[in-house]
């Protein structure tokens, strides 16, 4: 690291007492600066990898994913989703721009292993904050922080995160009013975070979850204006990789070994 690298290190990592010191060593020039230089660099690349592992696992401890899910155990080859449009997503370019993205397909067909993909990603490689929610969850807590009168904190909350997955939406139905306060939830990141979405409904389908068609239609509007859009079709990988597994042990040969 140069002089200014090693002094703008030390001031991120709030290490001001050291970095003035490190200024006026440098200043006086002489021997004791030039044979500090080598271990400064080597405590302070040091200092700065382990923060940053440990600021990565409390963030993929906040997110609170269900499962560690990442791309590199998906077999695209067994799946129906657009692998290419995926892969860039992965890299992460559309929470700038508060894309969302909205996963729909039968149940075991990847949505909410691809969706955590991108999450973990999102993490890993570009320092963002995620949180998951199953959505019925998320739901549940906005009716209880409406009944304790805190309206609008989880709101507020998830307002500083770049990336909410919101999780099986339609698999399980909620009240009118869950479904108009997830609107207003909706309607209030719009500007401020990406959503991914994983449901096994079509769009036209969605008023049935949230109980008022003309308030679905607004919030498709709204939801759909910067949005992609990724099928991942109706055949369960788990339902078939099942099959595939009771087929194995129905044909396995029996040997000696066995
Ligand atoms: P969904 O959310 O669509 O119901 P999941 O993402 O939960 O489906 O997938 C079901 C299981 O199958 C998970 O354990 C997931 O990791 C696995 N799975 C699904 N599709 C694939 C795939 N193409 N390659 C590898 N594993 C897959
Ligand atoms: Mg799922």
């Amino acid at each position: 690291m140069s002089h200014e690298a090693l002094i703008t290190t030390l001031k991120q990592l709030r290490l001001h007492g050291m970095a003035q010191t490190l200024q006026e060593l440098a200043q006086q020039g002489g021997p004791r600066y030039h044979e500090a230089l080598p271990l400064m660099d080597l405590l302070l690349k040091a200092e700065v990898a382990e923060r940053d592992v440990r600021s990565i696992t409390y963030q993929l401890k906040c997110a609170r994913f269900p499962h560690y899910r990442d791309l590199s155990n998906f077999d695209f080859a067994q799946s129906a989703v657009d692998e290419a449009l995926l892969r860039q997503l992965h890299r992460g370019d559309f929470m700038a721009e508060r894309h969302n993205l909205v996963f729909v397909g039968g149940p075991g067909t990847g949505k909410t292993h691809l969706a955590t993909a991108l999450g973990v990603q999102a993490i890993r490689h570009q320092r963002r904050h995620v949180r998951f929610f199953s959505t019925i969850e998320l739901v549940n807590a906005l009716e209880q922080e409406k009944a304790a009168g805190k309206q609008g904190l989880l709101a507020n909350r998830l307002a500083h995160v770049d990336l909410v997955i919101l999780d099986e939406l339609g698999y399980v139905p909620f009240s009118q009013a869950g479904g108009t306060l997830l609107f207003h939830l909706i309607g209030k990141l719009y500007e401020h975070t990406s959503l991914a979405i994983t449901t096994n409904l079509s769009f036209a389908e969605w008023p049935s979850v949230f109980g008022d068609a003309k308030m679905t239609t607004a919030l498709l509007d709204r939801l759909t204006h910067r949005c992609h859009i990724l099928e991942t079709g109706n055949d369960s990988y788990r339902y078939r990789h099942h099959q595939d597994i009771k087929k194995e042990r129905h044909h396995r040969p029996v040997t000696a070994a066995n």
